[in-house]
């Protein structure tokens, strides 16, 4: 059979394996961990593309925008997008942490700076800067640190433009490339409800199954919920909201179409490993042209996480609760700012906010053993803010492609567009 995987026949397997791997995560525990492979196959797969996708899409996103003031126009207006919907999403957080007030009541105890972050207290803005250079593009490539080859990848095609005849060959290389890559994408989602299933039961089953989830749940559910509500709110009343009003789409329609991408972020937990499959549902579920997408969502899995930002200021005030330090309005500000930047330095894998959460809690001078607190089901949580992360960047793409819409890479005897 030819699954197609821009129909809704895979969209109901896709379920199914969601929903079936929950259920038997939830119900089996620790025996579902014989089932982990089939996850990390399917997440291998996707990770296999991560690197050449990445390295065309933003080539050829870059070289079809043609002339460099058009390159200044969109790239101004996709930051802009980015951090107004992180800043509007950290706001959210700010606002319902001080509402809700979910670590009143909630015991520090004597915990200890947990694993994770131990030995990175010391990083900083500094570090986010130099994250941006790679001084080895290859080693960064094969440690799948997306930032810097994004960064090499823009210059690249910026500078591949401006050759004229010369620089065509390698354009039409990557083009072509890039089209193959999606290609493979669509046949590597074949296996996207067999590997969900597998991701999910596992996951479930390595953290004792359901009951042992629920008993981490009930110690903090406020501060579980309190994340959760702003999610909610920003993925289901403030980005439609936008996608209505700027781009002109359905938003139920577009995320029926962004479904597959959305499930994969929910089970994978990263917007990177995520990251084809959210370049093909734009693309070919939702029509969404092919620089907008290639342009803005391989920078956006990188640097545009509304529920990661979302979350460290909720999770930074809830801390602050629980220990008993009041947070005045500048500290709040002062949250409100590396809260977003600390979003913008988080890396689209699995946790990677909770890391980033230092510089947060260093900069208002909260004790990190906080972190003890909200540790045991952040994995969990990482799969709702990792998911609106994903809806995030896939509304801008819509946005981006209504008011730059096009897709082709300008010939060099033609007047760039
Ligand atoms: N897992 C998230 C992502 O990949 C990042 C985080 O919040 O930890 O988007």
């Amino acid at each position: 059979m030819r699954l197609n995987t821009t129909g809704n026949t895979f969209l109901g397997f896709l379920l199914v394996g969601i929903a079936a791997g929950l259920f038997c995560g939830w119900y089996f525990g620790p025996s579902m961990i014989s089932v982990a492979w089939l996850g990390t196959l399917f997440l291998n797969a996707l990770k296999m593309l991560i690197v050449p996708l990445v390295v065309s899409s933003m080539i050829i996103g870059i070289a079809s925008m043609g002339d460099v003031r058009k390159i200044g126009r969109v790239g101004g207006t996709t930051f802009l997008y980015y951090f107004t919907t992180t800043g509007i999403s950290v706001l959210l957080g700010i606002l319902l942490v001080n509402l809700i007030r979910p670590g009143e009541g909630v015991v520090l105890g004597d915990a200890s700076i947990p694993q994770v972050v131990a030995g990175k207290q010391g990083i900083g803005f500094s570090d986010l800067i130099l994250s941006l250079i790679s001084p080895n593009i290859v080693k960064s490539a094969a440690e799948l640190q997306i930032l810097p080859l994004i960064v090499f990848s823009l210059i690249f095609g910026g500078v591949l433009t401006t050759l004229g005849e010369k620089g065509q060959p390698v354009l039409k290389f990557f083009d072509g490339l890039n089209e193959a890559l999606m290609k493979m994408v669509r046949l590597v989602m074949i296996l996207a409800p067999i590997g969900v299933f597998g991701l999910i039961a596992s996951k479930l089953g390595e953290a004792g199954g359901g009951d042992a989830v629920w008993v981490e749940l009930i110690k903090i559910g406020k501060y579980f919920m309190t994340v959760l509500i702003g999610l909610g709110i920003h993925a289901v009343i403030i980005l439609p909201l936008l996608l209505l009003l700027l781009a002109r789409r359905s938003p139920a329609k577009y995320a029926l179409g962004m479904a597959p991408a959305l499930g994969t972020a929910w089970s994978t937990a990263s917007s990177s490993a995520t990251l084809p499959v959210t370049i093909e549902c734009t693309e070919q579920r939702n029509q969404v042209g092919r620089r907008s997408s290639l342009f803005v969502l391989p920078i956006g899995a990188t640097i545009n996480m509304d529920g990661t930002a979302l979350y460290e200021a909720v999770a930074a005030i809830f801390i602050a609760q629980a220990t008993g330090i009041a947070l005045g309005p500048g500290q709040q500000v002062i949250i409100f700012v590396t809260a977003t930047l600390a979003a913008i330095g988080a890396a689209g894998i699995p946790q990677a906010g909770l890391v980033t959460m230092v510089i947060v809690l260093n900069a208002v001078g909260l004790p990190l053993e906080g972190i003890g607190l909200i540790l045991a089901i952040d994995w969990f949580l990482d799969r709702f803010r990792t998911t609106v992360n994903v809806w995030g960047d896939s509304v801008g793409a819509a946005i981006l492609d209504r008011f730059f819409p096009g897709d082709h890479i300008p010939e060099p005897d033609k007047e760039p567009a």
